[in-house]
């Protein structure tokens, strides 16, 4: 009788124990463990009861982790994400969604998305793909970022065949858009510049074989057109190879200390013929021994091209004028000259690739509009920086630095 009553109570304890921890369970608990018997079914109970708890709390961990991870990449991530219930209203907004839409102060979730400052648009795309279903793509301009394109899916969230919500993802599409149109501009541009010298070439070739190459008086001269207008073609294919090179990031610089009073002596043997026939003086003002760390054949281009705007676009008598100055860890280099200078206007714009102040003058002088745009870059691979002081009027002086 006695045995049998302290069974009892063993087996009642275990019992109870086995009951409190399944409440705590139950309560979410589940760090809990419920003490372990000494022997029998009720001990494998609890052990399995136990083990459950160990994998729910393995699994919840495990769901918390992808949640936060989740929670961190819609904070995050750079495009912008909105999600709506089936009525339009907003229930998650991340910031940088809050940023482009121009949501400041106040709290997005629980609002109509077409109430939002920059929300029409986004709306719209919205509307159309719950009502259809079927995901929406658009392009367009917010008005609380202007000259920022974004394009946007809105993708339906679907449950069993009915529309719940949706979900809207906006991109930034400003950098890649402006690429594209710069390469249909020079596209374009470039397309121009050859179209001009080959239909002179055509035009003259074909004077020549209308009975002009048996003229001796105006055959030369159509002979002559011809090859001018090659030499044009020549240097407007090596400019574009220059600048394309130049613009691959695959040029290398070999940088070397360079004698900068001795390399623009030799840039100005080399622009002798256009330096006499503008009948202009060169002044190389550059300290004796003035050395740079450079590319020597790359700071000679940027050199010639400088020196040979200065010629061409100087006045009878005037002269070009190389100078340098030492600058905290870098040298400044200047390029002067007596000519008409640059109006205001066109200073912001005379590093861009085929940008010319005056096109017919240009074209007059052989220029081919992108000697500036690579003289820009190869000072930037360098690290320096470059600039021009002029007004009209007043000749100018390009500059550029050149970091030690
Ligand atoms: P281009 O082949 O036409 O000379 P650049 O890129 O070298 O092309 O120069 C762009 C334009 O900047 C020129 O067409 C000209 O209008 C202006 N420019 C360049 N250098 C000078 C200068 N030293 N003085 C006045 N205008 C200049």
């Amino acid at each position: 009788m006695k045995l049998f009553s302290a069974f009892r109570l063993l087996l009642g304890g275990q019992f109870g124990e086995i009951i409190a921890g399944s409440k705590r369970f139950a309560a979410g608990d589940f760090s809990y463990r419920i003490p372990v018997g000494s022997s029998g079914e009720l001990k494998k109970l609890s052990e399995t009861l136990n083990f459950m708890a160990e994998q729910v709390a393995l699994k919840m961990r495990e769901a918390e982790l992808r949640r936060l991870e989740l929670e961190a990449a819609f904070r995050d991530m750079p495009e912008a994400i909105v999600v709506t219930d089936g009525s339009g209203v907003i229930t998650r907004i991340n910031p940088r969604a809050r940023q482009l839409m121009g949501v400041k102060g106040f709290e997005a979730e629980g609002m109509w998305l077409s109430g939002m400052p920059g929300g029409p648009e986004l709306s719209s795309a919205a509307i159309k793909a719950l009502a259809s279903g079927k995901p929406v793509q658009l392009e367009f301009e917010p008005a609380a970022a202007p000259g920022t394109v974004l394009s946007v899916t809105a993708s339906p969230i679907v449950e069993n065949g009915a529309v719940r919500g949706c979900v809207l993802v906006a991109r930034d599409i400003t950098g890649p858009r402006k690429l594209e149109n710069l390469r249909k501009d020079f596209v374009a541009n470039v397309s121009h510049e050859l179209k001009t010298p080959l239909t002179a070439i055509k035009g003259c070739a074909e004077t020549l074989l209308g009975g002009a190459l048996t003229d001796k008086e105006h055959g030369p001269e159509f002979a002559r057109s011809i090859y001018d207008q090659s030499v044009r073609l020549e240097t407007l294919v090596a400019d574009l190879l220059n600048i394309s090179q130049a613009e691959s990031g695959k040029a290398r610089l070999e940088r070397a200390p360079v004698n900068l009073k001795a390399l623009a002596g030799e840039a100005a043997g080399a622009l002798a013929a256009v330096l006499a026939k503008n009948k202009v003086s060169f002044l190389n003002l550059v300290p004796d021994g003035f050395a740079v760390s450079a590319d020597r054949d790359k700071l000679h281009q940027v050199l010639l091209n400088l020196m040979e705007n200065a010629a061409k676009y100087n006045r009878e008598g005037g002269s070009v004028r190389v100078r340098a100055v030492p600058e905290r860890g870098a040298a400044r280099i200047f390029v002067e000259d007596d000519g008409p200078g640059i109006a205001a206007g066109h200073l912001p714009h005379i590093f861009e690739r085929f940008y010319r102040v005056d096109k017919a003058r240009s074209r007059e002088l052989g220029g081919t509009g992108l000697g500036l745009s690579i003289v820009k870059h190869l000072v930037e691979l360098h690290g320096g920086s470059v600039g021009v002081d002029s007004a009209e009027g007043r000749g100018s002086a390009f500059w550029f630095t050149l970091p030690s």
